[in-house]
């Protein structure tokens, strides 16, 4: 485990945490108006590799080779040239800061830290970090990489759980769930049933990945969840004619895939953030990357959704709640998390995945995005 300190002044500004996988939905921006839980677990922190927040430069600016030297091989609006390597941790888990309250940034109904870090050390007054609770964005504090040291945590080690120990343990993430409108809708309602935030952000990378395994010849899924999750779009954005080639489910408690399967559908650490390797890992299969909580539920989904209840129910009297009503719209992926993704591979700069990308608004209008 790890506590974080200020580079200033040595002051412990974080609980003891240890590390997790960036979560694939911690950029994510979720509808509109609706309120968003906690990214991180408590006692747990990530890190994004990448330069985050100001100063930005456009993509005009850059050029191929260097945009390449990052990793980035198809346009985007704007490249960040602020320092690599931010941490974030579960607004809890802060300790000794204050928030700088002309710090809001362009925030709706709350802050979103645009203006630069909106928190202090309380020691030495350092700025040192960002508080996130607007509405549509995922609650965090992001630690500003350059005003913050990390040092162990005496007399803890971590030692990341085997994917057995996972799949015993750790559960699911369900695909519907209740969403809480921060200012109600034009019904008068609150709060609906929705397809998770956490599915479609998920299904934003796992698709850039489809269609660079697609090689740009249609693709199947497995029926069911994963085909709700991925079909419509594979087939709006790959050609029609031909064999379909399938990509099945594999992981940690499955059978061996097939030798004959080249597109494996696997899960990714939670912890260590590493895509998991069937045994034969000499394999040349395209393993297609799905956080572990998804996954999970794919593979292990649980019979009955929780509903929001209130009050105590009295004794010999049990609960016969209705199952929670599907979602009124088709799945969704996440446009942010896709196109993030696909501008990382190198398979972004043939024409056809170009075409994808510089065609995303009108595949927001069809409703695949
Ligand atoms: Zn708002
Ligand atoms: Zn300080």
């Amino acid at each position: 485990m790890f506590v974080f300190v200020c580079a200033g002044c040595g002051a412990e500004l974080t609980a003891p945490l240890s590390q997790a996988a960036l979560p694939v939905h911690a950029r994510q921006k979720y509808g509109n108006a609706v309120q968003l839980p906690a990214l991180m677990k408590p006692g747990t922190f990530a890190v994004d590799p990448e330069p985050s927040g100001p100063p930005w430069r456009r993509w005009e600016e850059i050029t191929p080779d260097e945009a390449a030297a990052r990793g980035i091989y198809a346009p985007v609006h704007a490249l960040s040239d602020g320092a690599p390597g931010a941490i974030v941790i579960a607004p809890g888990d802060t300790r000794n800061t204050a928030l700088l309250p002309k710090k809001r940034g362009g925030a709706c109904c709350g802050i979103d830290g645009a203006d630069g870090p909106n928190m202090a050390c309380m020691s030495c007054g350092l700025p040192a970090a960002s508080r996130i609770d607007d509405c549509s964005l995922w609650q965090a504090v992001w630690l500003a990489p350059d005003a913050v040291r990390r040092l162990p945590a005496e007399g803890t080690e971590d030692t990341p759980l085997s994917w057995a120990e996972l799949v015993d343990n750790e559960k699911g993430t369900p695909p519907f769930e209740p969403m809480t409108m921060v200012w109600g809708s034009r019904l008068g309602l609150n709060s609906f049933w929705s397809w998770s935030p956490q599915w479609e952000a998920a299904a934003g990378q796992a698709l850039a990945h489809l269609l660079a395994a697609s090689q740009g010849q249609p693709v199947t899924v497995p029926n069911g969840l994963t085909s709700q999750m991925f079909q419509r779009a594979l087939d709006a954005l790959l050609p029609a004619g031909g064999t379909k080639r399938p990509a099945v489910l594999a992981g940690p408690d499955l059978p061996v895939p097939d030798k004959d399967a080249d597109i494996l559908l696997v899960p990714v650490h939670p912890q260590t953030g590493q895509t998991w390797n069937p045994p034969d890992s000499a394999t040349s299969a395209y393993r297609i990357p799905l956080p572990f909580e998804v996954w999970q539920w794919m593979i292990h989904p649980e019979p009955h959704l929780p509903t929001l209840a209130s009050g105590v129910m009295p004794d010999g009297v049990f609960r016969d709640d209705p199952p929670a009503p599907p979602p009124h719209q088709l799945f969704r992926t996440d446009r942010g998390a896709f196109q993030h993704t696909l501008v990382r591979l190198p398979a972004a700069r043939a024409p056809w995945l170009r075409q994808i990308l510089e065609n995303l608004t009108q595949h927001i209008q069809t409703g695949i995005f």
